[in-house]
């Protein structure tokens, strides 16, 4: 297992744990993203910013409360680093219980299914594996914004180990992190600006609700600035490594899993690789074609979807039927252009193939 991430750790520890040979080489996050500087530590923090937006309003649930109730970002910072480090600490144990190899060192691949695995005292070490699994994470990604990495910016990773609540921040992107810091910070006190590229928050939601979060996150205070030129800070990145519906990459007995190969990025989505991968190395053939994966923002109040949106359902209308046009096309080795040129019937759904294969529309 290279990387311990969701899927990796829980495949390890189930195969370890029915006596199959396993080492499992982590950098040093046990645990993984999610525990560690991701999922837990942000929704400690989420919790903390609505029982404080919940004390404010005390009066109004008939409680008496003394003085105003504040932030004590020391109390704040021992709380999510006693909950993370619980969780660490439980997980390590589980690990070693399961019987595996346990190798705290960064892995890099030498040949395919052996990789070379260094520890911070630089000691080497070579594993190989009938199997191996690729499951290594994405990382907060800064992107190219002149003078922006001169400016030493936060990330999602960094703002987690903040020693002081700062007095105003600026967040780079609107998507579901972004939301979630501006939810929490706002709600403590502190002035937020987000700038989003788009012309609205969680981009892939329905105008109405991009705008009710808006609403919510303008009434907590904070100030949005959309359709702005700026890149998202909460983007991940990294490497993707390809996979096929299997979750196999192109190397014979190599397998990737979570972030890294291309699952949307969820813990959940993760889990749900590790099962995929537990019955394909068996020998199964389950697919992540077609899964419903849900989600959710947890801004206050929280945001949750599974399934199409209202208007990626309404432009699914009759895809059926579009997708056929393209189908014969393919079949019959017919260019684009003369689809896109070709005369369609108005009104259809198939005649909007015309807009979409047109040069407005296509990578250049
Ligand atoms: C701020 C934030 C909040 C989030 N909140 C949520 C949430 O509420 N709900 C949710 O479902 N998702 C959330 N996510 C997304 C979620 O954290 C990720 O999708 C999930 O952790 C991905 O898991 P993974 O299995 O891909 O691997 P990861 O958990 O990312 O683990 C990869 C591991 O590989 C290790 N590694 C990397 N390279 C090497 C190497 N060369 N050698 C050895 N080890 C290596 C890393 O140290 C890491 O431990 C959040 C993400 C962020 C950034």
């Amino acid at each position: 297992m290279v990387g311990g991430g969701k899927a990796g750790k829980s495949l390890a520890m189930d195969l370890a744990a029915a006596g199959q040979r396993v080492a499992m080489v982590e950098r040093g996050m046990i645990g993984g993203t999610c525990i560690n500087v991701a999922c837990i530590p942000t929704k400690t923090l989420v919790n903390s910013a609505r029982l404080l937006a919940l004390a404010r309003r005390a009066a109004q649930f008939g409680i008496d409360l003394p003085g105003t109730p504040a932030v004590d970002i020391d109390l704040l910072r021992a709380r999510k680093e006693d909950v993370v480090g619980t969780m660490v600490a439980g997980q390590r144990k589980s690990f070693l219980a399961s019987g595996m190899d346990l190798a705290i060192g960064e892995a890099h691949f030498v040949v395919p299914r052996t990789v070379e695995v260094t520890d911070d005292a630089g000691t080497r070490r070579t594993l190989s594996g009938t199997n191996v699994v690729v499951n290594t994470g994405m990382a907060p990604f800064v992107p190219d914004i002149p003078g922006l990495r001169a400016a030493q910016p936060l990330t999602s990773t960094s703002i987690l180990a903040l020693k002081s609540l700062p007095r105003s921040i600026i967040i780079l992107g609107g998507g579901y992190i972004g939301c979630e810091f501006a939810s929490m910070l706002s709600i403590m006190g502190v002035q937020v600006t987000v700038v989003q590229r788009r012309g609205q928050l969680l981009p892939r939601e329905d105008a109405d609700m991009s705008a009710s979060v808006a609403g919510t996150l303008a009434a907590d205070g904070a100030t949005l600035v959309l359709g702005a030129e700026a890149a998202a800070v909460s983007r991940a990145g990294g490497l993707v490594v390809r996979v096929d519906e299997f979750l196999r990459t192109a190397a014979d007995n190599v397998w990737a899993a979570g972030d890294v190969a291309g699952t949307p990025q969820f813990t959940h989505a993760s889990w749900n690789d590790y099962r995929i991968l537990k019955a394909n190395i068996a020998g199964g053939s389950w697919s992540t074609k077609d899964r419903l994966i849900p989600y959710c923002v947890f801004t206050t109040p929280e945001l949750g979807r599974v399934g199409l949106s209202e208007t990626e359902a309404l432009h699914g209308h009759e895809s059926s039927e579009v997708i056929a046009v393209i189908q014969m096309a393919m079949l019959g080795d017919v260019p684009y252009q003369q689809l896109r040129d070709a005369v369609i019937t108005h009104p259809t759904m198939a005649e909007g193939l015309q807009l979409l294969l047109s040069d407005a529309f296509l990578e250049p």
